[in-house]
């Protein structure tokens, strides 16, 4: 991907989708971390290719792990921002690891269809994945997926907001259906 916000849609969609399972800032996160090869590849002027080892499932699982480690002191601060955006946040140092080497191999996987320097399974340079789909297609869908990131965010946190009502207006509420449907 040209530039990492892309993987935010697909990210943040799956995040979203199995926040009971996944450290969502981890794993979003987890994009910026596997492009740091490629701003200091370039700051570096190393030239091409500039996708070379954070861009493979392994090195890229090993770039997760460790991204999640060096996060498990930042756990507080990922709650302080999940409660403001309303959403739930649980984890554990096992579920960040999860999510860090799942995000990264996210990322790789996208990255792997859009450029043809990414080598999947490095050491070999088997390249599976290369332009399976073209790359308007690919944007396309990492925009439409942060569509529906944000429908699904809207959704979650409308539900949690009912859930908080208060008992009070709750069963206000319930008088008002039923005396609606009788
Ligand atoms: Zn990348």
């Amino acid at each position: 991907m040209p530039y990492t916000p892309y993987h935010f849609g697909p990210s943040g969609f799956v995040g979203l989708v199995f926040k009971k399972y996944i450290d969502i800032p981890v794993f979003v996160l987890a994009n910026v971390v596997v492009d740091v090869e490629v701003l200091v590849i370039n700051l570096l002027g190393l030239g091409w290719p500039i996708h070379r080892y954070t861009h493979t499932l392994l090195i890229g699982a090993l770039a997760g792990a460790v991204w999640a480690l060096a996060a498990y002191p930042l756990r507080g601060l990922f709650k302080k921002i999940m409660t403001i955006l309303h959403l739930p946040y649980r984890t554990s140092v096992r579920r960040m690891l999860i999510s860090g080497v799942l995000g990264a191999w996210l990322h790789v996987l996208i990255d792997s269809i859009y450029h043809y320097d990414v080598r999947l399974f490095w050491p070999s340079r088997l390249r599976p994945l290369y332009e399976l789909l073209t790359k308007q297609q690919v944007k396309t869908l990492c925009i439409g997926f942060f569509v529906l990131a944000f429908i699904e965010y809207l959704l979650i946190v409308k539900s949690r907001m009912k859930q908080k009502q208060s008992p009070k207006e709750l069963t206000a509420d319930k008088a008002a259906t039923g005396r609606k449907e009788a």
